[in-house]
């Protein structure tokens, strides 16, 4: 097991649409493996392949406590959605940014387990929002679109700064 390295907006590839899995082999379980490993490393709620610069259908989740809710979902899919609310997010790849999105707070999901056994559950509150929030990275997008588009251009200047800072450190 590895720690995986993360990348940060804007890195376009955290803008690529990921590919379906169909290959249940070696190669996807070291994925998931190095996953969970960067997951609980960074004491994350998420995280999705595309983060890790991989682009295949796999997440990750820290499911709170007292749920049955499993951990990796390969090829998910939302069946169904209900209970809007306004919930306060934050992603690994878009550090030190917090931003209120409106999202399910439950949802059915239909996905497969690291062998490719299919299945079916449902997700509530925290974990139902993740996971709403990783299925965006598979799609190639970030919670900041969510956000107004004000709020969006200022996090925009913000994280270039912060880049010119690093290069010029570097
Ligand atoms: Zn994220």
């Amino acid at each position: 097991m590895a720690q995986l390295d993360i990348l940060e907006h804007p890195d376009p590839r955290l803008r690529l649409h990921a590919e379906p899995v169909a290959d249940f082999d070696d190669s996807l379980g070291c994925l998931i493996d190095d996953m969970l490993e960067t997951l609980h490393a960074n004491s994350a709620l998420g995280l999705s392949a595309p983060q890790v610069d991989d682009s295949r259908r796999v997440l990750v989740l820290n499911p709170s406590e007292n749920t049955s809710a499993p951990q990796v979902y390969v090829n998910p899919e939302v069946l169904s959605k209900s209970v809007p609310g306004l919930v306060e997010e934050s992603c690994l790849s878009i550090p030190g940014i917090v931003g209120n999105v409106v999202r399910a707070t439950e949802v059915r999901v239909r996905a497969q387990d690291c062998d490719g056994k299919p299945f079916e559950c449902d997700l509530a509150a925290m974990d139902a929002v993740c996971l709403q929030h990783e299925i965006d990275h598979l799609n190639g997008k970030l919670f900041i679109d969510r956000l107004s588009l004000f709020r969006r251009l200022r996090i925009r200047a913000m994280m270039k700064t912060k880049a010119r800072r690093q290069s010029n450190a570097a």
